[in-house]
Order: structure tokens, then C-alpha cells, then sequence
């Protein structure tokens, strides 16, 4: 099998959407009219963003997923994919798997893989995602407003606590199977919050998905704004068995990462719609917090008090 037989047998699918797919020196979109497009790239890198044991059909899935992420935080719908990939060798079994488990995911939300890229070299995979909404709708990092609710979707914290497991740095932390089980899931397979972003269209502020923990991706909105936040640490939503002992797993809540849950505001007015959004799209959405004058992100006790964390967002280059 050589690199276009891989390509044919396992990244080639129909794409409706696409005027032309795989197969083309380019592939031909028509954007839907009266839309704005969105284009969004992700890059995960072997032993950066995934460990090398990881299963390739996680790994198919993941990898559209943080991309889809990105459309979430938009409010975007997305359409197109195109994916980039450096392989080691050509491992059949490897593409198969991996193929299947980003074809299961692109399928549930109607993306079409419209083209790609395959060479050899260390184990990068990136896709370039793209999506739409309606002229002028999109949820934007830089729309937050003082007096503005600050929420959060999903549960916290369990991705970063997955890691930290594989690391060897919890083995005292009395977490039971099933806790342990839906952290590795998240990690794994995480849900992006496509519904969720998208009936937030005409509801939220401004959005972002949390992909570098909690405090990081808020602190994005909160500069772009030009405003700052409080945000009420006994707030913050995980599973039951970590909400009963915030305090010991907060860095992990607040700014652990790997999460891909949505970080929104919204107006004081709109908490019902933001509730029924939440509803809508099968998703818990939690308010966490609010946008004041100022700059930067204050975390506060049940008393008020400011607290400090021992750990900010991720940063690669840190
Ligand atoms: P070219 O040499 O003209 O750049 P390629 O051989 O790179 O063409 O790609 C041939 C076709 O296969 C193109 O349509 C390209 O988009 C598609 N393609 C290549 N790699 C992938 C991939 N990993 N996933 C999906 N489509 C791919
Ligand atoms: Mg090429």
C-alpha cells in the first residue's frame, strides 16, 4: 500500500457539502449565502498533546474534536475538514482505526472531509476545520460586558485529572473506578459542544472553549474585552465525588485544561435563555462567576477573599 492507496481506501468519503472533495489539487466549497465562514486550525503533536500509546481510533476522534471545539466556541456550525498528517510508516491498521474514529464523529455533526495532506515524518496530526453562522451572529472572545454572567458548561477538571493519573501524581488521590473511568473518557473522547454554542447564537456575550484551563481561556475573553471577572470557586462544576471536595481538586477545576467545555458570558436578562439553551442541547451549563470593570480574573472564596492557584493555564512554552 503506498500513500494514495492509504489515502483512497481510508480518508477518501463522499462530501456532500463539498462541490469537489479528496482527489482534486484543491478541493471546490460553495459557503451557504448570507453566511459568514469560520477556519480554524489544530495541531496535536505525539507525546505533547497525546501520549503514544493512545488508541488511534481516540485519537481519530480527539483530534476532530479540539477542532470542533473551536466551531463550538463560535457558535459556529461546522461543514468542512481538511486534515494534515505526518505518519512514522505507513501502518494500515493504524489509518483504519484512526479513520474510524474521526469518521464516527465528523458523521454525527455532518462535517465532510474535504482534503488533506499525507506525508512521513513524527507522528502531527492537524486539521483545518471550517464552519459557519449567520452574518454577524458569531459568539466573539471580544464581546463581553460589565454586568455580564460568566458560565461554564459541563464538568470540570476531569481531562487534567487523567493526566495527571497516567503521570503517576494521583496514586494516593482515593478516586474511585468510576470517577477514574470518566476522567480517561473525557480525555479520550471529548464532547464538543457544537448544540450548545450554536443556541447560544443571539443569547451569549462572547464565548470560548476551554482547552487550556478554565482561568486561561476566560482570562482570552476577558482581554479581549477589556473588562475583568469574578468567579466564585465553590461554583465550579464537576462530578459529584470532586464537587464535594473543591478545594482539594480546584487547581484541576480551574486550571487543569483538556476540558473542551465552553466558557461564555451572557447578559443578567438571559439567564433563562441560557438555561434553556442548556436544555436544548442536552448540556449543563453552570454560572460560575460575573464581568466587572477592570482587568484580569480574581478566583474567590465562599467569604469573599481572593484566592491564589498553584498552577495557571497551560502554555507550551512555559
Ligand atoms: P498534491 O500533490 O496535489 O498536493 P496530494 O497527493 O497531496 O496532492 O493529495 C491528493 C488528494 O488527496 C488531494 O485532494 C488532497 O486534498 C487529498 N488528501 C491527501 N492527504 C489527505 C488526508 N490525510 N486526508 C484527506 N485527504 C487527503
Ligand atoms: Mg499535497
Amino acid at each position: 500500500m503506498n500513500e494514495f492507496d492509504l489515502i483512497r481506501q481510508y480518508f477518501t468519503r463522499p462530501a456532500p457539502s463539498a462541490v469537489l472533495g479528496v482527489g482534486d489539487d484543491a478541493a471546490i466549497l460553495r459557503p451557504t449565502p448570507g453566511q459568514d465562514l469560520h477556519v480554524s486550525v489544530d495541531m496535536l503533536v505525539e507525546g505533547r498533546h497525546f501520549f503514544a500509546d493512545v488508541s488511534p481510533q481516540a485519537l481519530g476522534h480527539k483530534t476532530l474534536a479540539v477542532n470542533l471545539s473551536d466551531m463550538a466556541a463560535m457558535g459556529a456550525k461546522p461543514r468542512w475538514a481538511f486534515l494534515s498528517l505526518a505518519l512514522p510508516q505507513l501502518d494500515e491498521a493504524w489509518a483504519r482505526d484512526f479513520s474510524r474514529g474521526l469518521f464516527a464523529l465528523a458523521g454525527q455533526y455532518g462535517v465532510d472531509l474535504a482534503g488533506g495532506d499525507t506525508t512521513r515524518g513524527p507522528l502531527t496530526l492537524s486539521i483545518t476545520i471550517m464552519g459557519e453562522t449567520p452574518q454577524g451572529q458569531a459568539l466573539r472572545r471580544d464581546a463581553a460586558q460589565v454586568g455580564d454572567d460568566v458560565w461554564v458548561s459541563g464538568e470540570l477538571g476531569l481531562g487534567a485529572i487523567a493526566v495527571a493519573v497516567r503521570n503517576g501524581q494521583l496514586a494516593d488521590a482515593g478516586l474511585s473506578e468510576d470517577v477514574l473511568a470518566a476522567c480517561q473518557c473525557k480525555l479520550d473522547f471529548p464532547v464538543p459542544r457544537l448544540e450548545l454554542g450554536q443556541a447560544l447564537l443571539g443569547v451569549a456575550h462572547a464565548a470560548a472553549d476551554v482547552s487550556d484551563g478554565l482561568l486561561a481561556d476566560l482570562g482570552h475573553i476577558l482581554t479581549a474585552s477589556g473588562v475583568a471577572a469574578e468567579i466564585r470557586a465553590d461554583s465550579l462544576p464537576s462530578l459529584p465525588p470532586l464537587e464535594a471536595q473543591r478545594e482539594r481538586w480546584l487547581d484541576y477545576l480551574a486550571a487543569g485544561g483538556d476540558d473542551y467545555e465552553l466558557c461564555f458570558t451572557a447578559p443578567q436578562a438571559a439567564r433563562e435563555a441560557v438555561e434553556a439553551a442548556g436544555k436544548a442541547a442536552g448540556c449543563r451549563v453552570t454560572r460560575i462567576g460575573h464581568i466587572v470593570a477592570g482587568s484580569g480574573v480574581r478566583l474567590l472564596d465562599g467569604q469573599g477573599a481572593v484566592m491564589t492557584l498553584k498552577r495557571a493555564g497551560y502554555d507550551h512554552f512555559a
